[in-house]
């Protein structure tokens, strides 16, 4: 028998995973709605935003007006995502009290990705921490390209033990363990997960999964299989990473959200709600994302449907 969580926390990142890999500008306006509509449907944790060069993420240089615009609601945490100490401080003079920091767990990936080899950017790692809680944010560590690495291929899980040992005892508040390039599998989802969960002592560990392989939701449940109970998602399967080519999909809020609920796992979120936000944002970029119940749940002609409409599924 499986103990799998009562609860799972998902953190939607399609804001900023997912738009920033879209060249259509969406207006700043635009961005508040959405967020609002992420929050009507429940989700308590959004990474509104990123912090980096205007030039390198256009999508994302309007990071301090998404900020000054967001509508305080209990209970709900907005972050942003940071790369360096500038970025910490313009999410902190931005009102932002969350800050998401990572570096790659590959060298040669922070080195095409972050212009720094991986022992600059552990330096620079901890810089962040320390300037983060001088200012009084809260702040998510961990790294990216875990499970592999397009570049270096598989990475050796005794680094990334390493690297997250040592972020730990720089005094995160929180580890996130990002699948960047999707390689990950049911198998190295739990061998790392249940090593990093072991390390980090009841603070929660966080899943970023990529479906670029296929493999995002069985990599999840993979995953709830050894405790962990947080997620980013991004509605509608969005998104990417502008600097790994392929690096397509998060896994989708409203996929994810469907299977816990058939599985008597709560989340908090409602489905169509959720699902009526990823399909605005296919009209309003006139394309079709990897993910696949917010186009399921728009059809009448599914049984599933029409039962999971009456509850009972
Ligand atoms: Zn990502």
């Amino acid at each position: 028998m499986i103990n799998y969580p009562k609860e799972v926390v998902i953190e939607e990142q399609g804001l900023r995973d997912g738009l920033q890999s879209e060249k259509a500008l969406v207006p700043k306006d635009k961005k508040l709605a959405l967020i609002n509509a992420v929050v009507d449907a429940g989700v308590k944790r959004v990474q509104v935003t990123s912090f980096v060069h205007p030039k390198l993420v256009p999508q994302m240089a309007d990071a301090e007006d998404v900020c000054r615009g967001l509508k305080p609601t209990n209970g709900v945490i907005f972050s942003g995502l940071v790369l360096n100490t500038k970025g910490i401080e313009r999410a902190a003079k931005a009102g932002l009290k969350h800050v998401a920091a990572s570096i790659s767990a590959s060298d040669t990936h922070s080195r095409k990705n972050a212009n720094a080899s991986l022992a600059k950017a552990r330096k620079g790692f901890a810089e962040m921490v320390k300037v983060g809680h001088q200012l009084g944010l809260t702040i998510r560590g961990g790294l990216q390209c875990v499970f592999g690495c397009r570049f270096e291929g598989r990475i050796d899980p005794a680094v990334v033990l390493d690297l997250i040992k040592e972020q730990l005892d720089l005094g995160i508040d929180e580890v996130a363990l990002a699948d960047s390039t999707g390689m990950a599998n049911p198998h190295t989802i739990q061998q790392i997960s249940a090593e990093v969960i072991e390390l980090a002592g009841g603070m929660p560990v966080f899943l970023h999964l990529h479906d670029t392989e296929g493999k995002g939701l069985a990599n999840a449940l993979a995953a709830l299989q050894v405790g962990i109970a947080h997620f980013d998602t991004a509605f509608g399967g969005m998104g990417g990473c502008p600097f790994i080519k392929g690096a397509s999909g998060n896994i989708s809020t409203e996929d994810l959200v469907f299977m816990l609920g058939q599985m008597g796992i709560e989340c908090g979120i409602d489905i169509n709600k959720i699902s009526a936000v990823s399909r605005s944002l296919e009209d309003f970029f006139a394309k079709q994302f990897s993910g696949k119940m917010h186009r399921v749940l728009a059809r009448d002609d599914i049984q599933i449907v029409r039962n999971y409409r009456e509850g009972h599924n």
